[in-house]
C-alpha cells in the first residue's frame, strides 16, 4: 500500500489522537465532548477520524457543512452530528433525511425547520445558536428571549441544545470571552425562569477548554486541540497534547547547481557557490503555501535545510549544501524524526498565517496514511 501511493503523504498517528481525546475528556469531565471534524478533520481525514471517535465513544461530532455530515452518514457513522455552519431553507429536507442536527440561527429558520419536519412526519433535532459577540451567525443575545420562546412552540422540533461561540478564548486577555460567557448564561436564565428543562448548553472551543474551565458547561467542542496543536501562542497550555499529523515526502532528484545559476520561477535565488540540491515532489498545489518561499525549511537525514527558489505548484528544491542525500530519502515537511522537528506553527509563521490554515489546506491530493 505504502509503495503505490505518492511519495508525498500525510501520516496520522491514531494512538496520539486517542491520547489527546482522552486527555480532553478527562480534563473536562463530566461535560460531554463533541469532536470537531470540519475541513477534513483539520487535514487528518474526516471519515477515519470519525470512525475512531465512534470507537472512543465521543458524545457528538461537529462539522461545518451539510456535505460533511452526509459523507459521515454514508460512511456508516451513527453518532449524533451537529452541522455548525449557516444553511439555506432548501437544505432542510436533506438534513432530516440524514438525521443530522441543525443549527437554528433565526426564528425564520426555526419555522422553516418546523414546517419541513411536519411535512416529512419526522422530528427535527436542532441546537439554537446565540450570538454573544462573534457577529457571524446566531440570534443576538439581546434578542434571544423571543427566539427561545418561539423554539418552545415548534411542535416538530426537538431543541436538544443551545450554543454560542467564543471569538477570543485563546487570547491571554480573556475579558471579551468572559463577557460572552456572561451574556450566554444570562440568555440561558430563560429556561429556569420559565421552568423549562434546559437543553445541552455549550460554548467552549479549544481555547476555552484550556483557559476557562467554568465555560465547559454541558458539552465542549474541541477542534485543533484534538489534533495536538494549540490554538495560539498565547494560550495557557493546561493540557499536554501532541500533534497527530505529520507531512512527509521523499527525495526524487539530486543535482549540483553552479554558482550564479538561478533556481525556479522568476530566478529569485542564485547560489553564490557550488551547492548540492534535491527536488521534493510537493508544492502549493498540495497546500505547501507559496508564501513560504525563501523561508521554509525541511528535515532530511536529521538536518534542517532551506527550500530555495519559488515554491512551485508540485515541486520544491532544497539546498543541502555540501551534504549527501539520495533518491528515496525521507523529507519531513511537518513532523519529527525523533530528535528534530518542524511544527505546523513554524509553517504558519513562514506563511504569515495560523496553524489552522496550514492543517486545513493540505488538500486531498495528498494521501492519508494511518498508524
Ligand atoms: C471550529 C469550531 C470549533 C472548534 O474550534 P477550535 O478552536 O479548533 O477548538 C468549535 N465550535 C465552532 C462553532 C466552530 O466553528
Amino acid at each position: 500500500m505504502d509503495e503505490i501511493v505518492r511519495p508525498t503523504r500525510v501520516e496520522v498517528d491514531l494512538k496520539q489522537l486517542t491520547e489527546n481525546f482522552r486527555l480532553i475528556k478527562e480534563q473536562t469531565s463530566p461535560s460531554k465532548v463533541m469532536a470537531v471534524l470540519k475541513a477534513n478533520a483539520y487535514g487528518n481525514g474526516l471519515v477515519r477520524v470519525a470512525e475512531l471517535m465512534q470507537e472512543l465513544n465521543a458524545d457528538y461530532l461537529g462539522v461545518a457543512v451539510l456535505e460533511e455530515g452526509i459523507l459521515l452518514r454514508q460512511s456508516g457513522i451513527n453518532l449524533p452530528i451537529l452541522v455548525m455552519g449557516g444553511m439555506l431553507g432548501n437544505q432542510i429536507p436533506i438534513f432530516l433525511k440524514y438525521d443530522l442536527t441543525m443549527t437554528a440561527s433565526s426564528i425564520e429558520k426555526l419555522n422553516q425547520i418546523d414546517a419541513a419536519a411536519d411535512q416529512m412526519k419526522v422530528k427535527a433535532t436542532v441546537h439554537l445558536k446565540i450570538d454573544t459577540g462573534m457577529e457571524r451567525i446566531g440570534v443576538h443575545y439581546y434578542n434571544a428571549e423571543k427566539f427561545l420562546e418561539a423554539s418552545v412552540k415548534c411542535k416538530n422540533v426537538n431543541v436538544e441544545g443551545v450554543y454560542s461561540h467564543f471569538a477570543s478564548s485563546d487570547s491571554s486577555d480573556l475579558s471579551y470571552a468572559n463577557l460572552q460567557l456572561e451574556r450566554f448564561l444570562e440568555v440561558l436564565n430563560f429556561y429556569t425562569k420559565n421552568s423549562i428543562e434546559t437543553p445541552i448548553r455549550h460554548i467552549s472551543n479549544s481555547g476555552g477548554i484550556l483557559q476557562m474551565p467554568e465555560a465547559n458547561l454541558d458539552l465542549v467542542r474541541p477542534g485543533i486541540l484534538l489534533y495536538g496543536v494549540y490554538p495560539s501562542n498565547d494560550v495557557k497550555r493546561t493540557l499536554v497534547v501532541k500533534p497527530t499529523l505529520s507531512w512527509k515526502s521523499h527525495v526524487v532528484y539530486f543535482k549540483a547547481i553552479k554558482p550564479g545559476h538561478p533556481v525556479s520561477y522568476n530566478s529569485t535565488y542564485k547560489p553564490d557557490e557550488l551547492i548540492r540540491a534535491v527536488t521534493v515532489p510537493v508544492g502549493y498545489g498540495d497546500g505547501y503555501f507559496r508564501s513560504m518561499t525563501h523561508k521554509a525549511e525541511v528535515l532530511i537525514r536529521g538536518k534542517r535545510y532551506p527550500v530555495i527558489g519559488a515554491i512551485t505548484m508540485d515541486q520544491i528544491v532544497v539546498n543541502i549544501g555540501k551534504d549527501s542525500s539520495f533518491n528515496g530519502d525521507e523529507v519531513i515537511l511537518i513532523g519529527s524524526d525523533g530528535v528534530n522537528s518542524i511544527t505546523c506553527e513554524e509553517l504558519a509563521n513562514w506563511a504569515g498565517t495560523i496553524p489552522y490554515e496550514i492543517l486545513t489546506n493540505i488538500n486531498t491530493r495528498v494521501p492519508r496514511i494511518y498508524r
